[in-house]
């Protein structure tokens, strides 16, 4: 499987220091990461009342731009869905995700759990329960007790997405 890693423009470095590694890593099914860089954000997903990016529209035009693999869209801008106040990102199954670094300025572990989230649900994975980084999450302070790696029933779901 190609995962296809789309970067918006004013995503920092830093936020994806050793995320190749920690992708294949993590992901063994990953056999390749197909990076595309300096993606503008589209206007239209911009929604000025609320000063925010709607993510579900963000991730229909990622998977516009995308050939035909699964597709993880890294973004700098706040991002809300529906009646929230503001999400980390939104993943789809067997799609895609949506992933803002912007509540992580230098906080590289709790946005991997983010990514750990969002690619899960990408694999399949429903919520769990915390410790585990598949529980939800509506705040930043509901990242810090999370494990910065899967529960074993989450790894054993992961696992049988491999043989699909
Ligand atoms: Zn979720
Ligand atoms: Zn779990």
């Amino acid at each position: 499987m190609e995962l296809q890693v789309v970067i918006e423009e004013g995503v920092k470095e830093f936020n994806l220091k050793d995320f190749r590694g920690f992708i294949l890593t993590v992901f063994p099914f990953i056999r390749e990461i197909q990076t595309t860089h300096g993606i503008i954000l589209c206007k239209q997903c911009w929604i000025a009342k609320r000063n925010q990016y709607n993510a579900e529209c963000l991730l229909d035009y990622v998977l516009r731009l995308k050939d035909n693999n699964i597709v993880a869209f890294f973004i700098s801008q706040d991002t809300y869905i529906r009646d929230l106040n503001y999400v980390f990102g939104i993943g789809a199954s067997n799609i895609g995700a949506v992933i803002s670094t912007y509540r992580f300025k230098n906080d590289i572990s709790n946005f991997q759990k983010v990514v750990l989230h969002e690619l899960g649900h990408i694999f399949g994975l429903d919520h769990c329960l915390p410790p585990c980084p598949m529980a939800s999450s509506n705040n930043i302070l509901d990242l810090y007790p999370l494990n910065g790696s899967y529960c074993q029933s989450c790894q054993k779901e992961l696992r049988a997405f491999e043989f699909k």
